[in-house]
């Protein structure tokens, strides 16, 4: 089968700092993929690449559905087929949970209003705040507005969703109601690539594990490969030091 997501080469410089040194990554339809690895390995870096909210090297080649990530027209349509949930939640403050999630269908693909508040609410039941369609999101909590960021990504109807440590920014409490909405959502058969710290929800859900160190993939493979017996040095101190 083809890739849905195909990332060739992919380097990447912060002036004169390597951060991704020659990516290669071929991502399946429907396929889980947890990113792990320790702080400013370039997990971030790599997620943002693929809707290029950071740009890259011109050598580098990221497409998305056969469509190849670069500036001009070719961005639009690849950003409306990426959803990207993000550690802090980047809701609009202003707007009601419900107007939130209605808002890109109705801007971007002209969805009209009855069918983007129909859609709005399903989604918010499927992550479960259909009660709170109505409050603004100060008035809810950490999870809840992860769970709307969630809800908001899905009415895009994207590929792919890309997830940057969604929990990382949640009291402890909280961290499994999004894990579950992730999970459950996993089921449905989204694309979906999420760097986190959550090495239980990477063993339970991933189909695929990926290990970055130093702005390289240095190991990948079923969470039983990585988890079980990761066979790079590099991975193992990671594990000794997060498990
Ligand atoms: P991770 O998500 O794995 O923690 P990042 O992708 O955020 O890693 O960062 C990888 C490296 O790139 C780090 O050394 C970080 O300091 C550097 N970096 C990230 N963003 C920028 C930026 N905008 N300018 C300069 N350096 C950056
Ligand atoms: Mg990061």
């Amino acid at each position: 089968m083809a890739a849905l997501i195909s990332i060739r080469g992919l380097k990447k410089a912060f002036g004169r700092f390597m951060v991704l040194h020659g990516i290669d990554l071929d991502i399946a339809e429907g396929e889980v993929v947890c990113v792990i690895g320790p702080s400013g390995s370039g997990k971030s870096t790599l997620i943002r690449c693929i809707n290029h909210l950071e740009g890259f090297e011109k050598e580098s080649s990221v497409t998305v559905d056969g469509v190849r990530v670069e500036q001009g027209a070719a961005l639009a349509k690849v950003r409306a087929e990426v959803g990207m949930v993000f550690q802090s939640f980047n809701l609009f403050p202003h707007m009601t949970v419900l107007r939130n999630v209605m808002l890109a269908p109705m801007r971007v693909r002209g969805t009209p209003p009855a069918e983007a508040k129909r859609k709005a609410l399903d989604l918010l039941a499927r992550v479960g705040i259909s009660e709170q369609a109505d409050k603004f999101p100060s008035q809810l909590s950490g999870g809840q507005q992860q769970r709307v960021a969630i809800a908001r990504a899905l009415a895009m109807e994207p590929k792919v969703l890309l997830f940057d440590e969604p929990t990382s920014a949640l009291d402890p409490e909280m961290v499994g109601e999004v894990l579950d909405a992730m999970r459950k959502l996993a089921g449905t058969g989204v694309t979906m690539i999420v760097v986190t710290h959550e090495m239980g929800f990477a063993r339970q859900v991933a189909d695929r594990v990926i290990f970055m160190d130093g702005g390289r993939i240095v190991e990948a493979g079923t969470p039983s490969d990585i988890f079980d017996s990761p066979r790079e040095e590099r991975t193992r101190g990671f594990l000794r030091a997060v498990l």
